[in-house]
């Protein structure tokens, strides 16, 4: 919840005035609770650009993503109009009513990632729809200060200037570059495995990290993000289809593999990457006797499950899940 009221104590404890906050705050307090990392902005945006339908996402960062992040799809893009409304609060065009939020199955469904990280960045917004008119737009702090049309192909543009620049008790947690790079690149990782048909492309700091065509599969897309020598340790799995069960698919390296970190052990539920502690920790048991201790293995597993059996709404950017049967 965003609580929008301040209570201002005057006179000691005598008198308390309750005042609203301005829009452009209670924004920043939103952004709160959608970011509090740049890695956070960077999942929103390339959200946004999977739900558009894009089939190229190249994203830039620079300084751990703190002096920007730029996401940049050929999906399909948004008319002058809708860019204007876009990062407005609530502004979506994927729900309409609350009663959609289970069965939703494109990413976002608050309609305010875009409202909030504008209110804290300096941000521009260059789109255009295939038949339609180009647009750019420029925000500081929330506040529209520049607006024209603009010559462009296709998709949408989104650069994330000076993250929380204007909250300065955000900014002084923001962690130092390696950091926020490691967390970024491994939500990138995550978006390559899980979206095999989007040629995806990351670049840090100017040079390019990642560079991910379409891959024929998951072990192919393995060795474009780790090397052939990786992906050969790699074993895919299936699990049989039944009727009310969970399907699992995937891939999970062999004895012989073993890593000093978790880094590269990926869940998805339903396309969703998420952390579950359950769930690393059954794959963690199965290797028990298996790799030496505190050592770990890689693998990309996923979980297809009725929505039903599940509750993805647990946290607010919705990177755990609840089972509602975890034994089964
Ligand atoms: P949500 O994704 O929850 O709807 P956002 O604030 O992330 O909310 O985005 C608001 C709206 O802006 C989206 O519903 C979509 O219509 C539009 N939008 C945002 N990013 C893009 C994009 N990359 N391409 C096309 N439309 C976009
Ligand atoms: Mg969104």
């Amino acid at each position: 919840m965003i609580f929008f009221v301040t209570l201002i104590q005057k006179l000691g404890k005598k008198v308390q005035r309750i005042k609203l906050l301005p829009p452009n705050e209670i924004n920043k307090i939103a952004a709160g609770e959608v970011v509090d990392r740049p890695a956070n902005v960077v999942k929103e945006l390339v959200e946004n650009a999977i739900d558009a339908g894009s089939t190229k996402i190249t994203v830039h960062i620079v300084d751990g993503g703190k002096e920007l992040i730029r996401v940049a799809d050929d999906g399909c893009g948004m008319s002058p109009q809708d860019a204007k409304f876009c990062i407005k609060n609530h502004a979506t065009s994927k729900i309409t009513s609350v009663e959609q939020l289970q069965e939703i199955s494109t990413f976002g469904f608050r309609g305010e990632a875009l409202a909030s990280i504008s209110a804290v960045s300096k941000f521009t917004l260059e789109t255009k729809e295939k038949d339609g008119q180009g647009i750019q737009l420029k925000l500081d702090g929330g506040t529209l200060v520049a607006e024209s049309e603009i010559p462009f192909d296709q998709g949408t543009d989104i650069k994330i200037a000076d993250l929380f620049f204007n909250v300065p008790a955000r900014q002084k947690f923001l962690k130092k570059r390696e950091t926020e790079n490691r967390h970024i690149t491994q939500l990138f990782h995550a978006f390559c495995l899980d979206y095999l048909d989007i040629h995806f492309k990351l670049f840090v700091d100017g040079r390019q990290t990642v560079q991910c065509p379409p891959a024929k599969d998951i072990i192919s897309r393995a060795a474009q993000l780790w090397g052939h020598n990786f992906a050969q340790q790699l074993t895919p799995i299936e699990t049989e289809k039944k009727d009310g069960r969970p399907h699992i698919t995937g891939a999970i390296t062999n004895h012989e593999y073993f890593r000093y970190d978790r880094n590269n052990i990926f869940f998805f539920v339903n396309k969703r990457w998420i952390k579950n502690y359950q769930l690393s920790n059954a794959l963690l048991k199965g290797y028990m006797n298996v790799l030496p201790p505190a050592k770990y293995p890689a693998c990309c597993v996923f979980i297809e499950i009725n929505p039903e059996e599940i509750d993805i709404n647990i946290h607010p950017r919705k990177e755990e899940v609840k089972f509602l049967h975890p034994r089964t």
